[in-house]
């Protein structure tokens, strides 16, 4: 038997249902490059993912096999000559992965090729509709259909024919945050274990405070499926429960981009559609560049400057601060974070993007608005976050910190805040109340935060 496996996210040897029973016949293993994911993404991404692509060749050359680099146009020819009895490639839920995929099917349906499509980057299969909370569909979807399974054994060895087909080398792409984050398959293994034995199980204490070692940083490893999602879920199934959610959280976003492939550039929820979001060019550099005078919005905008990650509780707040206090369209904070996380992936991105600024699946309430300095207080209660992203607060005390009027006066290089917690606030909710009509008034609260 003669297999194509086409790898795309799943770049890695262990627990990879491409490779299942890969030893019991000849396996080609393929990589189309896409002009348009070229394009398409971030130079971080790009880095790390093409670093994680040559790692995969090496390990599959030790495995006495070859990885065959194809541009996407010689995708028939290297059918033609491969003339494979099965081929298998992963589903993918993005609007341009979606149209691929057809047009794959199609080809080989042509050609009376049988091929198979397999799960590796969701954990539980796409449901027939959506749900309306994340909390329905955790019990009434989630846990119904994952379960902890077994691994699928790694190949010791790999038999790949050679072939006369058109290949093109690995691109060269490197950036600064990008080399923070290389690694080796094995070096993700340890790093995973370490975080499994030492946080795993206070990861419900600590996974809210940017300043420690609190959360797995495996995002980016998901992302280009450096490792395998069931073993994640598997070791931590018993360990921590909130764990288990974030990873559905992340199935949850999946199926709604699925679902609703228009969310990529519009809001999910309709009454939202025409919402008046300012196009302010200065301010919006402002906040990309971490120059806002808020200091745990710059400390985070600023993390991604120079790491190509955020932590989570950040990057809800900063992404509150864009849309909520500057009132500033979601569209171009999702932008900004795709070119530059090194873990940019679609639909958690506008998931996550779309229910910062209100308008998405299970989102905040439009009045429900992060205070930055509350945020930071809770949080991050020394500042230590503050002062690793923020030199210029290096010596500022907390009080200090809590005192915007007065910061940039005591610390002349850090900016003057661009737009007052409160203020942004009190205008944010003035133009929701003109925009979604009077009738809101009394549902508004107090400042939850
Ligand atoms: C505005 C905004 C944009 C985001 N953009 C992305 C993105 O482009 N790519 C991305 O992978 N994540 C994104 N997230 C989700 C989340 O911030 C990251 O997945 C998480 O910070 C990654 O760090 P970690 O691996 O240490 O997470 P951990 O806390 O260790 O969680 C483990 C895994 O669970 C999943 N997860 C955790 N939180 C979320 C969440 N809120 N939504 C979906 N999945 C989650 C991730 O796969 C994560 O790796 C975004 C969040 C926000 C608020």
């Amino acid at each position: 038997m003669r297999i194509v496996a086409i790898f795309r996210r799943e770049l890695r040897l262990t627990d990879n249902p491409l490779l299942e029973g890969a030893e019991q016949g000849e396996l080609i293993p393929v990589f189309f490059l896409d002009e348009y994911n070229q394009q398409e993404h971030g130079d971080n991404l790009r880095a790390l993912f093409f670093h994680a692509l040559r790692q995969l060749q090496q390990s599959i050359e030790t495995c006495g096999g070859r990885l065959y680099v194809v541009p996407l146009e010689e995708q028939e020819r290297f059918f033609d000559v491969a003339r494979p009895d099965e081929v298998r490639f992963c589903e993918d839920v993005e609007p341009h992965s979606r149209e691929r995929d057809d047009e794959l099917m199609n080809l080989l349906a042509r050609k009376g090729i049988r091929y198979r499509v397999l799960r590796d980057s969701l954990l539980s299969p796409i449901p027939e509709i959506t749900y309306p909370s994340f909390t329905q569909f955790y019990k009434k979807h989630f846990i119904q259909h994952v379960q902890p399974e077994p691994p699928i054994a790694t190949p010791a060895y790999l038999r790949t024919p050679l072939l006369d087909v058109p290949t093109v080398p690995i691109p060269a792409v490197d950036t600064e945050p990008a080399c923070l984050w290389y690694a080796t398959e094995e070096q993700v293994q340890q790093r995973w274990q370490r975080f499994v034995t030492t946080t795993l199980p206070r990861y419900g204490s600590l996974r809210n405070l940017p300043a420690v070692q609190g959360v797995s940083r495996m995002s980016p490893y998901i992302r280009c499926g450096m490792i395998s999602l069931r073993q994640m879920l598997r070791e931590a199934w018993e360990v921590s429960e909130q764990f288990v959610k974030e990873l559905a959280w992340r199935d949850f976003y999946s199926h709604l981009l699925y679902h609703h492939p228009e969310t990529v550039n519009m809001e999910l929820r309709p009454e939202w559609r025409g919402f008046p979001w300012r196009h302010d060019e200065q301010q919006f550099d402002r906040w990309a560049q971490g120059q806002t005078g808020i200091p745990l919005v710059d400390a985070g905008m600023r993390q991604l400057l120079c790491e190509g990650w955020m932590h989570n509780r950040t990057r809800m707040v900063v992404a509150s601060y864009l849309t909520k206090n500057l009132l500033i369209d979601w569209r171009w904070g999702e932008r900004w974070f795709y070119l530059h996380l090194v873990d940019a992936d679609l639909a958690q991105n506008v998931g996550n993007w779309q229910w910062a600024a209100g308008c998405g699946a299970d989102a905040l309430p439009y009045f429900r608005i992060f205070n930055p300095l509350l945020q930071a207080q809770k949080f991050d209660p020394n500042a230590d976050y503050i002062r690793r992203y923020v030199p210029e607060l290096q010596h500022a005390t907390a009080e200090q910190l809590g005192d915007l009027q007065n910061l940039h006066r005591a610390f002349p290089d850090y900016p003057p805040p661009l737009v007052s917690p409160e203020e942004g606030r009190k205008r944010f909710l003035q133009v929701a109340q003109q925009f979604f009509g009077e009738g809101v008034q009394e549902k508004l609260p107090l400042d939850r935060e």
